[in-house]
């Protein structure tokens, strides 16, 4: 199927939902903020698809804490540049959405169990910005982000995905920002995928799909292809939360299922 005819279809089936979709992208680099490409016109064409959502919760990649989970309370985010080396426009890119500071201090006890406090330091990062200037283009929904706890495991960022679950009916799109593979320790222009990143992204689909969320939370089972395919896990970890806001009453939808600079799996999936 066409992307234009995947999204027509992901369109219709939409409009019967009363509750938001739960969206994970694989952002990859931030140049696809700027660039018209098949992931940036992808992300268009998502944004014209999606519901339009009241706010949207972004767990990104990009915003690492350790020992503490927090949530932007800030009712202007600014927009975080949080890369080295890329062109001037990209600098000059700005995503000047509004916060959600109710619902974010809401999110804040929501996550009490996992002791997420408020911070109105962060802002928006390239994890968030990137896609969003290209989902909604006109920065008019109001944003906000959760940041990922670097300290723990795999399996309490699938928890907390649980724990906002909730937020769906309320008109909230909880969007993840990360990649499925992420190792730029053997990124390669031009090359060809490796054995073990398409492996892994392929094991990823299938648990996905199956809904044995614990398999992908389980480091011990993950084993060394895990360790090939996250050498750290911050852009996994995204993925997780996505998947554990999900329940049995959805459907899947992948998208973007390629691999980009042999090491970094662009895959995107929607639950709907
Ligand atoms: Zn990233």
């Amino acid at each position: 199927m066409s992307l234009a005819a995947s999204m027509q279809d992901l369109k219709s089936r939409l409009k019967a939902s009363d509750r938001m979709p739960v969206v994970f992208l694989g952002h990859g680099s931030p140049m696809n903020a700027i660039e018209d490409n098949a992931y940036s016109r992808s992300w268009t064409e998502l944004g014209k698809a999606l519901p339009r959502p009241q706010a949207i919760l972004v767990v990104s990649a990009h915003w690492m804490t350790r020992g503490t989970t927090l949530v932007d309370v800030s009712a202007v985010p600014r927009t975080i540049h949080d890369f080295y080396g890329f062109p001037p426009e990209l600098y000059a890119e700005q995503y000047p959405a509004p916060g959600a500071p109710e619902l974010a201090r809401e999110v804040v006890s929501l996550l009490a169990s996992h002791h997420a406090e408020a911070d109105d330091t962060w802002g928006l990062d390239h994890g968030a910005w990137s896609v969003l200037t290209k989902l909604y283009p006109e920065a008019n929904v109001p944003v906000f982000q959760l940041s990922i706890d670097m300290s723990k495991d795999l399996d309490w960022h699938l928890q907390i995905g649980k724990d906002l679950a909730e937020l769906r009916g309320k008109g909230v799109l909880i969007l993840g920002s990360g990649n499925v593979v992420h190792n730029l320790r053997t990124m390669r222009w031009g090359g060809k995928p490796y054995d073990w990143a398409v492996e892994f992204d392929s094991f990823f689909a299938e648990r996905l799909a199956a809904r044995d969320f614990a398999a992908l939370a389980d480091r011990q089972r993950l084993g060394s292809l895990f360790a090939m395919a996250q050498p750290t896990p911050d852009h996994y970890l995204p993925a997780l939360t996505a998947a554990g806001v999900t329940d049995e009453k959805d459907q899947l939808t992948f998208m973007n299922n390629s691999i980009d600079i042999a090491s970094v799996s662009m895959r995107s999936f929607i639950f709907h």
